[in-house]
């Protein structure tokens, strides 16, 4: 029978989440999801200085708002909690204590004072610092006794300290590292808490996890991790690192800069699949030139294979794209309840039909958060600057405009039924009696509604919008700033 596949996001939450976090997460998940495996959420809390007020629950309603469901966690619980580190504390020193038996710990009661004289020694001498096994070989009764009157000691990892080490990571490929470099790290510190390096492995192991999939930043700590799990005699776990997310300038994206946060990303409007879409291209790829990919899907098309190991740009611009298409796909009814509170900001106040600005509005938003501003016009028009009328292609400009609109002026003025569609049709019929295309009636009369050169919509579309009193009025001043 094959091993059941069990993966785990374990954030430390230290912070917000960006997506490079929520990459990690995704990709963990969807590869217990593309083998029938379980996805487990475990709260890596060791650091206790370094938590973050608040970061657990942006953790859960990130996982929320994104559609990936924990099959195990803190707040479901499951066969291997619990699932904070901070409450297995029980769990570590046993384990320490078993490698201290079998001689692959040891216990070291060095002060920080001569830590710090061996560091600065190292440094004054040029080479990199190592702790230098002062407290490694020393006899029971010595260690017995140091603990009995109470000095501090910390438990130590007995690194091998030559040849070399190999493993194989899914994404990197095989790599061997020299072991003279790696030091004794602590597992166990002074205050009896675990180190985040053990603490991670043991984790890992009690809860059965055969997958591991986090950033590249943890791949030259994973020599480290091996030697535990071979100082335990445990079976390895695939490992699979996955490349940087930089920003567009070639830096690090990092949580304590606030880079691309999640909770910003959608206060800016951008939709939470258009977000999981982007995200897993960060450094995955179908192998064709699919770009679009909802989350069943990817439960069923996501490899590791796919896997690149090349730093991937976080490009707004390309985020943004997608976001407009995910816009434009989707059902009418829907981008409206969505656009309802934007446009609504939008209008302050202004009683207009939210339904038929939505609609309008599809066809060209990118971000939901600029619905705001370019909606604007539909509240209030500024002077219209003449030279907006000019307009090579439909042969317009301003003095044009001073013949065409008081000709839409009187074909709007007469209609009883103002709708879409009468609209138009006057338009049209007021331009066919001039031998004019339609379009040439169209701009201006745009131009002489909306002050603006782009508008998110067209004459008939926000002339219907803002009502016949208020084309009619916005036509008629349009005309008199033209006459003076
Ligand atoms: N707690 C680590 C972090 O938040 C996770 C590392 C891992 O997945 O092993 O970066």
């Amino acid at each position: 029978m094959t091993k059941e596949v069990r993966t785990r996001y374990a954030p430390s939450p230290t912070g917000y989440m960006h997506i490079g976090n929520l990459r990690s997460a995704i990709f963990e998940y969807l590869a217990a999801r593309i083998n029938g495996g379980k996805f487990i959420l475990r709260i890596e809390d060791t650091d206790q200085a370094r938590i973050v007020e608040g970061a657990v629950e942006v953790i859960y309603r990130t996982l929320k708002t994104i559609g990936i469901r924990h099959d195990e966690g803190p707040d479901i619980g499951g066969g291997y909690g619990p699932y904070v580190q901070s409450e297995r504390k029980d769990i570590y020193l046993p384990h320490a204590l078993q490698l201290v038996e079998t001689g692959h710990a040891y216990y070291c009661f060095c002060t920080r004072d001569r830590l710090d004289a061996l560091r600065s020694e190292a440094e004054a001498r040029g080479v990199q610092y190592k702790y230098d096994r002062h407290c490694l070989g020393m006899p029971v009764q010595d260690i017995l006794r140091r603990i009995k009157d109470g000095e501090d000691y910390v438990i130590r990892q007995k690194a091998p300290d030559s040849g070399t080490t190999s493993f194989h990571d899914e994404v990197y490929g095989d790599i061997t590292v020299n072991n003279e470099n790696l030091e004794d790290q602590i597992l166990i510190k002074s205050d009896g808490f675990p180190t985040y390096n053990f603490a991670n492995v043991i984790d890992d192991h009690t809860m059965n996890i055969t997958h591991i999939l986090r950033g590249s930043e943890y791949l030259s700590s994973t020599p480290k991790f091996i030697h535990l799990y071979e100082a335990f005699g445990w079976e390895l776990p695939v490992f699979a690192h996955l490349p940087l997310v930089i920003k567009s300038d070639g830096s690090k994206i990092s949580k304590r800069n606030g880079d691309a946060m999640f909770d910003d990303m959608i206060r800016e409007g951008y939709l939470p699949e258009a977000i999981l879409n982007y995200t897993v291209l960060l450094g995955w790829s179908p192998g064709d030139e699919r770009e679009f990919f909802t989350l069943a899907e990817l439960e069923k098309e996501f490899t590791l294979k796919g896997i690149s190991k090349s730093p991937s740009t976080l490009d707004y611009d390309k985020l943004k794209w997608m976001n407009g298409e995910y816009i434009r796909k989707m059902p009418p009814d829907e981008f409206a309840a969505i656009a309802e509170p934007w446009i609504s900001k939008g209008l302050a106040g202004e009683n207009l039909d939210i339904g038929k600005i939505a609609h309008m509005i599809q066809k060209r938003v990118v971000l939901l958060g600029e619905i705001p501003d370019s909606i604007g016009f539909l509240v209030n028009a500024g002077p219209v600057d003449p030279s907006l009328y000019e307009n090579y292609k439909m042969k317009c400009d301003a003095g044009l405009a001073q013949e065409i609109l008081p000709m839409a002026l009187k074909a709007l003025s007469g209609l009883s039924e103002w709708s879409h569609d009468s609209i138009y049709n006057s338009m049209a019929a007021a331009a066919a009696a001039a031998g004019m295309k339609n379009g040439q009636v169209m701009w201006p009369v745009r131009i002489a509604l909306t002050a603006l050169a782009v508008t998110p919509g067209g004459a008939v579309e926000i002339a219907e919008i803002i009502g016949k009193e208020e084309t009619l009025s916005r036509i008629r001043s349009a005309i008199k700033q033209l006459e003076a």
